[in-house]
């Protein structure tokens, strides 16, 4: 299948003018009409709700944007939950899905009335302590360990992660937590990242229905939702099929009657906090080619770096790249495209066939919309890129404005650092 940007050269070049590259572009149209899809596609279920998780992509007006489809947050940590709140996401809308959690973090997130779910079994008394009592409403997340394997073979090795309890913990955690006087209960388990198959949901779902219907019996809580978490990908290489979320919402249907109802279990809600498919795909980091260079191999050297997004440095992870204005060129050139971190790693494509790049063509780095900015970082003094909203009636809004050389000494105004930090320049190119 062909990539294709959700912005032309025109536009981008339109955008450069008031906003220079790098920066993120998300695409409204494209968000709304994905959230509005996983909305029909849970719909059989009254009590559907879509946690987004924050930390994919923590901008207050793209949360309330998907808010106004009925997403609420899912949030790990304080910084998140204030997002949330500026968001005007509260109360249950907020599920805290922490791990290696600190007390005071329950205390903010109970203040806030989100549905709290634990990572492990020990923080039942340190939630209690903290709060007083434990809120009538919890969630348990669950590991079932070993290795996750489904008809295309091993998807994962929950056995190796530090997340949830195992299932022993789990039936102990519901009788600690129902003799406590919890009320509601949640399931959580978050198993795989990034599946590109039909397949994920309707299996985890499976795990999870038959969990539920194991801990109702013998310990006599109450059900009332369980969390499929994140984990449903997104095609980033061109040949990769995309989810259907359609297809997935019926799956887990299908197996939602086939347990939960037959077991008089029929109104149990079903939540997502899903991430990357809310996201991954309507925005993109832009940036311009700013150097060729020649050596024992092809360089385009670009304005953004591994700082900007750092999942190919990281994990060696594919971004698909189109050159904006030569979609039609043959690709017959092989280049590294590299940012400016003293890395080797920081290169966006690696033998990577393009179009003939000229220094000032556009590059419009595909599916990074989430874990793309929120991964961002300073080394080497790079600064983070602004984030813009293209709106659907085609203009552009600024929805978060590039750091400034002062906003990254801002936390040396602690002390002096030689030249007075006031007198520190937001130099107008950087
Ligand atoms: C990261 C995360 C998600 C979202 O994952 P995606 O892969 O972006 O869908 C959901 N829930 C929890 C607890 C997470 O840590």
């Amino acid at each position: 299948m062909v990539k294709n940007p959700f912005v032309t050269l025109e536009q981008v070049q339109e955008i450069a003018k008031e906003y220079p590259t790098p920066f993120y572009l998300y695409d409204e149209k494209g968000i709304r009409e994905n959230a509005k899809k996983v909305q029909r596609a849970f719909a059989w279920n009254p009590g559907f709700k879509e946690y987004f998780a924050v930390k994919a992509t923590p901008n207050p007006f793209l949360m309330k944007i998907l808010h106004e489809y009925g997403c609420g947050s899912d949030c790990s940590s304080p910084a998140e939950l204030m997002l949330a709140e500026a968001a005007g996401i509260t109360g249950q809308e907020i599920m805290y899905s922490s791990n290696d959690t600190e007390p005071e973090e329950f205390r903010y997130a109970n203040e806030l009335g989100a549905i709290i779910n634990l990572d492990d079994i020990t923080h039942i008394p340190v939630v209690e302590k903290v709060l007083g009592r434990l809120p009538e409403t919890m969630s348990c997340r669950f590991n079932p360990g070993g290795v996750y394997r489904l008809s295309n073979g091993i998807m994962d090795n929950p056995g190796d992660s530090k997340y949830g309890m195992t299932e022993e913990q789990i039936f102990e955690a519901y009788r600690i937590l129902k003799q406590k006087g919890v009320k509601h209960f949640g399931l959580h388990a978050f198993l795989v990242s990034n599946t590109v198959t039909n397949d994920y949901y309707p299996a985890l779902a499976r795990t999870l229905f038959e969990l539920a219907v194991r801990l109702r019996n013998e310990t006599g809580c109450s059900i009332e939702f369980i969390n499929l978490s994140g984990g449903v990908g997104i095609p980033y290489r061109p040949d990769q099929e995309p989810n259907d979320i359609l297809k997935i919402g019926e799956g887990v249907h299908r197996v939602y009657d086939e347990i939960l109802t037959k077991n008089g279990m029929g109104n149990v809600k079903i939540f997502t906090e899903m991430g990357r498919f809310m996201m991954g795909p309507y925005g993109a980091l832009i940036t311009k080619a700013i150097n060729e260079k020649h050596i024992y191999k092809e360089y385009i050297g670009v304005d953004a770096c591994a700082a900007n997004l750092m999942r190919p440095a990281m994990y060696g992870a594919y971004h698909h790249i189109t050159v904006l204005g030569k979609e039609q060129l043959p690709h017959d050139h092989r280049y590294d495209v590299t940012g400016s971190l003293c890395e080797n790693n920081d290169k966006f494509a690696v033998d990577r066939d393009l179009p003939e790049i000229n220094k000032g063509d556009y590059l419009f780095i595909h599916d990074a919309g989430a874990h793309g900015f929120s991964m961002g970082y300073n080394y080497n003094g790079r600064l983070w890129s602004s984030e813009l909203l293209l709106k659907e009636d085609g203009s552009v809004q600024l929805i978060r404005r590039r750091e400034t050389p002062k906003d990254y000494f801002a936390t040396f105004d602690c002390f002096p650092v030689g030249k007075k930090l006031d007198e520190i320049e937001d130099r107008e190119k950087f």
